[in-house]
């Protein structure tokens, strides 16, 4: 590619470039068949065979077998997810635990309230969302507990997993989805949109664990209910069939990556550099999650002690080839995602950069 610049966005974001390579031949042409994948049937064995494959491949690099869990491809977003489920677990006289940790925690809250008995069991909005909550109170007997694994906005990220003890565990890990190590046996469902890390805008995915879905409420909207992408593959209707493809060749990279264990000490390593600029210029710059344990491989947050000179640093970002580094609306300052795809060497001219300018105007 020519002229490929920094793209720190959050979402859509940097997908691997040789993805990127392979998804654009995929679009010409897929297998000899004289057809683009674009234009063949999701009933097809070209398509049948990628869809195949990203399901395995799903399972594998999560570490998760099929005979425990569904690897799903969904539609309508993680915030479709805020409303499935609830949906399809849920009812007004039960109550689920929801740790709103950042805006994505509150919002999947919320639409748990339109269906049942959700509750706000942690909240960190009193320090503004700068750390994950620390006290976590849970309702006997509550039917899930939900937390959102990485707050993309906020910048905070959870390591230890909250102890839910025998209550189901269910996960937002949209922005950090396939970039670290989890024991992911400990979810009965995790979903998470594809566009942060995964692939492109268009498709969800869920791993359910079976035994979850069978405590599942009967009476659900097939296109809504997770049953009905249980029991046909995803094929229920017409899935988005591009964008499970560019997932499918996005597992294939990982893989051939090293899978997470590679890909965490990757991130684990770009995130340093980063924090390690950040913090070497405090007070000049202002880290705004304030417990280190809980900073984010993938979203890295800051202000400036002088607002005033936000406008600067972005120009010069930006002269330098780096884009996507506002941070958003809700928090103001920056915000460099640096996903799964993004290279050490875009992280370490940031950084370089940083200090620069810290040099200068601090
Ligand atoms: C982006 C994001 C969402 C919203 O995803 P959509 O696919 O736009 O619905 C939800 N949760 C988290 C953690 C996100 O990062």
């Amino acid at each position: 590619m020519s002229h490929r610049i920094y793209n720190f966005s959050a979402g859509p974001a940097i997908l691997p470039e040789p993805v990127l390579d392979e998804a654009a031949q995929g679009v010409r042409e897929i297998n000899g068949s004289g057809m683009s994948l674009l234009e063949v049937s999701h009933r097809g064995k070209d398509y049948e065979a990628i869809h195949a494959d990203a399901e395995q491949r799903l399972l594998r690099v999560m570490g998760l077998s099929g005979e425990e869990y569904y690897p799903l491809f969904l539609q309508g977003g993680a915030s479709l997810q805020f409303a499935m489920v609830p949906m399809n677990f849920l009812t007004p006289e039960q109550t689920a635990d929801y740790v709103v940790s950042g805006d994505w925690g509150a919002k999947a809250l919320k639409e748990a309230q339109l269906f049942g008995g959700a509750r706000e069991a942690a909240t960190s909005k009193g320090e503004g969302y700068s750390e994950l909550p620390k006290e976590f109170t849970r309702t006997p007997g509550a039917r899930y507990v939900h937390i959102t694994t990485n707050n993309t906005i906020e910048g905070t990220e959870y390591f230890a997993l909250p102890d839910v003890g025998e209550t189901p565990l269910v996960a937002d890990a949209s922005s950090d989805f396939l970039a670290l190590q989890r024991d992911y046996g400990k979810f009965s469902l995790l979903y998470a949109g594809a566009q942060k890390n995964a692939g492109p805008a268009g498709v969800t995915m869920a791993l359910l664990r079976k035994s979850f879905l069978e405590t599942a409420n009967p009476k659900v909207a097939k296109i809504l209910s997770y049953r009905t992408y249980a029991e046909n593959r995803s094929l229920y209707n017409t899935p988005p069939t591009f964008a499970i493809y560019v997932v499918g060749l996005v597992l294939k990279w990982l893989e051939g990556e090293g899978g997470l264990e590679a890909i965490e000490a990757r991130n684990r390593q770009k995130a340093k550099v980063l924090y390690d600029a950040l913090d070497e210029h405090a007070p000049f710059y202002q880290p705004t999650v304030t417990d280190k344990g809980d900073r984010s491989l993938m979203n890295v947050t800051w202000r400036l002690h002088d607002p005033a000179l936000e406008g600067e640093l972005l120009a010069e970002a930006k002269k330098n080839g780096m884009d996507g580094l506002k941070g958003h609306r809700s928090v103001g300052g920056f915000r460099a995602s640096i996903y799964n795809a993004f290279p050490v060497k875009g992280v370490q001219a940031l950084a370089d950069l940083l200090r620069d300018f810290a040099q200068r105007k601090g």
